[in-house]
């Protein structure tokens, strides 16, 4: 682990360091308090730090204080050291944000306990923040294609669409749907189709640019949003990705299989809602499939003069 030593005093640094490389840790070493702070606000800083209260230019607690006053998941655990043994000086440290204290003289034994405790806890934190990690994707992402689902598509879309009233600009959403989908699963069987919607996400995915988003908001229904696409260059880009899907051999479990989708497509003036706009987009899908399938088609309203800016 690495840890961070801030001690201006040389021997009682060195005695520090010695213990502490001894147990196989990585150490930092600063003399002063400001550039303690510095190496703590690092990107990658050390996780535990043992910081000398009485220190030139910040002290350890002065410190501390700044280091706590960062919001941060990942908050480092902090030692405080100090000559000073009277119990308001300790309530003092712990109340500004130190996890633990240790008074010199110290005991060897009880420092490396102690730096036991800190490593337990941030171990626990960091798998603690993992799992939020995961819980998160989990709530916001479709288990099978990994797109979003249907709630994080939609609070995306609702940011893009606020995006376009502040900034005056433009979007183009896409609703689209595999065509004859229920003929995959009726002649493959369900697996295969899994694997056709998995395909299909990366598929689509690597058609997008890195400020366009998918969702998945029904079975084999998507959605793909594209800021700054409007009217004929909006349908364009969706006839793009409509032929490159086409003409993808989709692995499946029982082979390469060739599938289409409708797309309905429609243009978003700046603060548009989303209601009409998905209702639009329906509509639109609606007549792509009545159409024949296969196609893009540009929802009626966008063609309106004040529907597209
Ligand atoms: P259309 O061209 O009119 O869209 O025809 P379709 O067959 O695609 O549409 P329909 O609504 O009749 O059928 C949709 C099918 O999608 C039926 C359903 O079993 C299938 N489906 C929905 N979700 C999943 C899924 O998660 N996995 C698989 N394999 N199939 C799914
Ligand atoms: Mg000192
Ligand atoms: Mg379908
Ligand atoms: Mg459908």
């Amino acid at each position: 682990m690495r840890i961070l030593i801030a001690e201006d005093d040389v021997t009682s640094r060195a005695v520090l360091e010695g213990i502490l490389t001894q147990l196989g840790h990585e150490v930092v070493t600063t003399v002063n308090g400001v550039e303690a702070l510095e190496i703590l606000q690092q990107p990658d800083s050390p996780m535990l730090a043992i910081l000398d209260w009485m220190m030139p230019e910040l002290s350890g607690v002065e410190v501390i204080q700044e280091v706590r006053s960062i919001p941060t998941d990942s908050p480092p655990f902090l030692i405080l050291l100090t000559a000073k043994d009277k119990k308001t000086d300790v309530v003092d440290g712990l109340n500004v944000g130190a996890n633990d204290y240790l008074v010199k003289p110290y005991d060897k034994g009880e420092l490396i306990a102690r730096i036991g405790v800190g490593k337990r806890m941030i171990d626990l934190q960091a798998a603690l923040v993992e799992s939020q990690k995961d819980l998160a994707h989990q709530a916001t992402h479709d288990p099978l294609t990994g797109a979003m689902n249907r709630r994080a598509i939609m609070a995306s879309l609702e940011k893009d669409l606020e995006r376009t009233l502040r900034e005056d600009s433009v979007l183009g959403i896409g609703l689209l749907d595999i065509d004859h989908f229920k003929a995959v699963n009726d002649t493959y069987g369900h697996q295969t189709g899994d694997d056709v919607l998995c395909e299909l996400v990366r598929t689509i995915n690597s058609g997008l640019r890195k400020y366009d988003s998918l969702g998945r908001i029904g079975g084999e229904e998507f959605v793909v949003v594209m800021p700054g696409k409007v009217g004929a260059d909006s349908v364009s880009q969706f006839e793009r990705l409509r032929s490159s899907i086409q003409k993808t051999k989709m692995k499946t479990r029982t082979g390469d299989l060739a599938i289409t989708v409708s797309v309905g497509v429609v243009c978003a003036p700046p603060g548009a809602s989303i209601d009409d706009l998905l209702a639009m987009a329906d509509e639109a899908l609606y007549q792509a499939k009545a159409g024949g399938r296969n196609r893009v088609t540009l929802a009626e309203s966008s063609l309106h003069e004040d529907a597209v800016p």
